[in-house]
């Protein structure tokens, strides 16, 4: 893969060389090296391109990229681990510059007292959870892309993942920022303060901003004592109805210590088993839904004892039909392989229509059910898939094209089979994007259906910082539109007289 230079040949070399004058030849990447892990998402469903691609290693080697960028007009692209699902980090106009932060990867501290850590943003998540591992902390946002997702990535996009029914999302897990806003200037605010009421945390903007307001180069993170007590059990349900119930029991009694609750179809295993061909099933695989249950504290308590004894009441009680309780770590692992299996099969699959939609609690059976309907009815070559962090009310139903027909047809279908997953959300007055932000793939509808003020105010935000539109672009909102001019005036003057 190429770097783009349809801008003219002379107008990139010039761009190449200011940038290697600014920030130096090794935080260039060179059009001669693969540039493709940088030009292609994870998935493979986006592929772009870029004027260039940089890697500064310093924060001041971000802020000089970025200054002289906004001098030069020329867009940039923050990417992290390129793991995101919305298609935010990958442009095709290739009229950007993609800055990867995978090179700013320190850790620069981890205070096991204060329970906090300050990191830079091209930090992996899994690095970061191990080194605090070691001091006895724990860092609570849990991913199958851990091993890829960057510090920033998650952060700006406010990450879910396994762990939220107990750590709440990425936003509930971060203390401060550094950000280098898009004229190059940097605002830091990485006080390991628990408590700084001064005022609106400006933070947040950042926070689920998908990088469109600024790039974010460091971060304190919330940290908790480790986890001394985590016990996993792999259910066997009839229906999701009872898998709903199983979890307003277990919040019942035990709601403190429940710090995962994942569900899977049936329908699902297959496709787990072609991301890990060996995977082997707690229950037997014919029963219609699994759920992943965890446990955790920080104490030494007999989590398992608790655990044993629910399951055994809702054995009895016909909720559940069979339960394996993990003996030891390895076997745990060996549980959530299944769920962290399933993005990845569906993408060795091929295409297939994702969402991540969530919904009130109360309303999971409903909303699976009425999916489920839909795909059966509307569509009935297309095998419908449903897992999810029910914990959260989050729903990942996943539509499978049959094999061997037109691709352009199928595309067709998919974006009606998509439009038919969002009616049902929008009358379950649910979100059509739980966890996964909104990237490019999902702007549009969203900047249609949203509240016109909330587009308003974000565009007024984007106004204020980004008056050039020069960070992500296109990424979240159209900038250019500015659906509601006054809403944007109105914000953008009460943020000057701050
Ligand atoms: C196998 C798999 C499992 C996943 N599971 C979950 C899950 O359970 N829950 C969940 O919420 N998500 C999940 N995801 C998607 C998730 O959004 C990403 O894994 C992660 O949050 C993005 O991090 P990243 O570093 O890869 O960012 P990228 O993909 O590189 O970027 C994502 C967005 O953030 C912006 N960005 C990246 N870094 C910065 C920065 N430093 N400053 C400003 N903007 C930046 C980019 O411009 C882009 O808009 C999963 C993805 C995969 C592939």
């Amino acid at each position: 893969m190429t770097l783009n230079s349809q801008t003219g040949t002379r107008d990139v070399d010039r761009l190449i060389r200011g940038l290697v004058a600014e920030i130096g030849a090794d935080s260039v990447v060179d059009a001669a090296q693969d540039l493709s892990r940088y030009f292609r998402d994870w998935t493979g469903d986006y592929v772009g391109t870029a004027l260039a691609v940089i890697r500064p290693a310093t924060v001041d080697a971000v802020c000089k990229a970025v200054r002289y960028c906004a001098q030069e007009g020329v867009p940039i692209i923050p990417q992290g681990g390129n793991t995101g699902l919305v298609g935010g980090a990958i442009d095709k106009t290739g009229r950007c510059v993609i800055l990867s932060l995978e090179r700013l990867n320190q850790i620069r501290s981890i205070d096991p007292i204060n329970l906090s850590a300050i990191v830079d943003a091209g930090c992996v998540l899994q690095t970061l959870k191990a080194a605090v591992a070691e001091q006895n902390c724990h860092f609570a946002v849990s991913l199958g892309a851990e091993g890829s997702a960057h510090i920033g990535g998650i952060i700006a996009t406010n990450a879910g993942g396994t762990n939220v029914v107990k750590f709440g999302m990425t936003r509930a897990n971060i203390m401060g920022l550094e950000v280098v806003l898009p004229d190059g200037r940097l605002w830091s605010n990485l006080l390991e303060l628990r408590k700084d009421n001064r005022g609106p945390d400006l933070g947040q903007i950042f926070v689920g901003s998908e990088g469109i307001y600024g790039i974010i180069t460091g971060a304190c993170l919330k940290l908790s004592p480790a986890l001394k007590t985590v016990e996993t059990a792999y259910v066997g349900c009839s229906s999701f109805k009872d898998a709903m119930q199983l979890l307003n029991m277990l919040r019942a009694q035990c709601h403190e210590f429940l710090s995962g609750f994942e569900i899977i179809s049936n329908k699902c295993l297959p496709f787990a088993r072609l991301a890990y061909p060996d995977l082997r099933m707690p229950v037997d695989q014919s029963i219609a839904v699994h759920v992943l249950i965890e446990l955790s504290c920080v104490a030494q308590l007999p989590l398992r004892d608790n655990l044993e004894a629910f399951l055994a009441e809702a054995l009895e009680g016909e909720m559940i039909e069979d339960a394996v309780i993990a003996q030891n770590q390895a076997q745990a692992g060996s549980f959530w392989k299944i769920r962290e299996g399933l993005v990845e099969g569906y993408a060795i699959n091929g295409y297939h229509v994702r969402s991540d939609v969530s919904v009130k609690l109360s309303v999971i059976p409903n909303l699976i059910e009425q999916l489920e309907a839909m795909l059966h009815q509307d569509f009935p070559h297309w095998t419908p898939q449903t897992y999810g962090h029910a914990g959260d009310g989050n729903v990942h139903f996943i539509a499978v094209p049959p094999k061997g027909i037109d691709t352009q047809k199928t595309y067709e279908t998919g974006r009606d089979i998509e439009a038919a997953i969002f009616r049902i959300v929008d009358d379950l007055e649910g979100s059509f994007s739980a966890e996964h932000g909104i990237g490019r793939t999902k702007r549009d509808r969203f900047c249609k259906t949203s509240d016109p003020v909330r587009v308003a105010l974000l565009t007024a935000i984007k106004q204020t910082i980004d008056p050039a539109g020069l960070l992500n672009p296109d990424c979240l909102i159209r900038y250019e539109e500015q659906t509601c001019p006054k809403a944007s005036v109105v914000l953008a003057e009460t943020l000057r007289d701050i």
